[in-house]
């Protein structure tokens, strides 16, 4: 028997608590994980709150994503003692996920942890920051480069939003940071940030078109943010949009596209192919500094999980959150 957080139906609707579970409960995968570390995600949040109908089938081990050993095998890329991290793949939704002592997966959903990632940083990374590579890879393929002029970050404080600051920041970018905390404005120099800008500017809805200011956007939040941020970007601008802190709605129109040629990119970490997977991870490796990386994690037990997923929607939270779950692991 082992600790998991499960997510069960109640009269009320849900109840989440940690409760036993045996290694014969967990779902069907060819690749049994022994977990060691876990992270609380803006979506685990959901799932744990029943804010939002993230979890598809009850009970439910929620954590879509953990670092690990894998301790049984029958796929052909991985042996017993190898190093992983899953992120993604409807793990936490529709799988059982990673907020337990163990996790049976597909084989296939796994990446080999990268020489250099320790499993702690690894979580301390997370899906935040794997998705925080993957937007600053499209703003790259879109031709944004460190010369191209600023980069604006919005929920720059979040987990995202702090590792797309330092990522950009590292390869050489000016970064403005968008965020609704002017008292983590020290933090956020610290992650590299050139401006720090209060959310506040970007909340009313704005002119279809406003001052060009931006090269390339990371932005967190959709809604009326997103909407502002595309009528200020610069003449074929590029835009990743990942998130949807601040509303699923976007209250734009079509003046950005078709007068500055802006690009709009999609970013989808759950179904990422794995070769752009591999790469991230890879970049992830060489490119983030992992000293200043633990400065903006705080350590959660797995028994807190519970009381602090309320906090991480209302946007209480800085950086990255770890739940360390069996440190004999690795
Ligand atoms: P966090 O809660 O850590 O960060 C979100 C940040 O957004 C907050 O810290 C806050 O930053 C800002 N924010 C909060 N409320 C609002 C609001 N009403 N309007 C605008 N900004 C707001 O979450 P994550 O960084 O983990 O995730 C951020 C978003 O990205 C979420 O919507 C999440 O679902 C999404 N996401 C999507 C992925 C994908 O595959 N597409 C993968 C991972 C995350 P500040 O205080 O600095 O303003």
């Amino acid at each position: 028997m082992f600790d998991a957080v499960l997510i069960r139906k109640s009269d009320s609707g849900q109840e989440a608590g940690v409760s036993k579970v045996e290694t014969a409960q967990l779902p069907q995968g060819d690749v049994l994980v022994d977990v060691a570390w876990s992270t609380l995600n803006y979506k685990d949040a959901l799932a744990i709150t029943g804010a939002s109908p993230v979890v598809r089938s009850f009970p439910m081990v929620p954590g879509i994503d953990f670092a690990g050993v894998v301790a049984e095998n029958s796929h052909s890329d991985f042996k017993p003692g190898d190093r992983v991290v899953l992120n993604g793949w409807g793990v936490g939704e529709r799988h059982w996920g990673g907020l337990a002592v163990r996790a049976r997966v597909r084989g296939d959903w796994l990446v080999p942890l990268p020489e250099g990632v320790s499993l702690r940083n690894a979580m301390a990374i997370g899906t935040a920051g794997y998705t925080a590579m993957l937007c600053v890879m499209a703003l790259e393929r879109n031709g944004v480069l460190p010369d191209s002029g600023e980069v604006v970050v919005t929920g720059a404080a979040g987990g995202v939003g702090s590792i797309a600051t330092m990522l950009l920041a590292s390869r050489g970018n000016s970064v403005a940071a968008v965020t609704g905390r002017m008292t983590e404005a020290d933090y956020l120099t610290g992650l590299g940030a050139t401006s720090i800008i209060d959310r506040a500017e970007f909340t009313q809805v704005g002119r279809p078109l406003a001052k060009e200011r931006w090269a390339g956007a990371i932005d967190v939040a959709g809604g009326v943010v997103l909407a502002n941020v595309l009528a200020s970007m610069r003449y074929r601008g590029v835009v990743a949009a990942c998130g949807l802190a601040g509303g699923m709605e976007l209250p734009t129109t079509v003046a950005p596209f078709i007068l500055r040629a802006v690009t709009l990119v999609g970013i989808d970490s759950v179904l990422c192919p794995k070769p752009q997977r591999l790469a991230a991870w890879q970049r992830l490796a060489q490119e983030l500094d992992m000293a200043k990386l633990d400065g903006m994690t705080t350590e959660v037990h797995l028994s807190d999980i519970v009381s602090m997923a309320p906090k991480f929607l209302d946007g209480q939270v800085r950086g990255r959150i770890l739940v360390p779950i069996n440190l004999q692991v690795g």
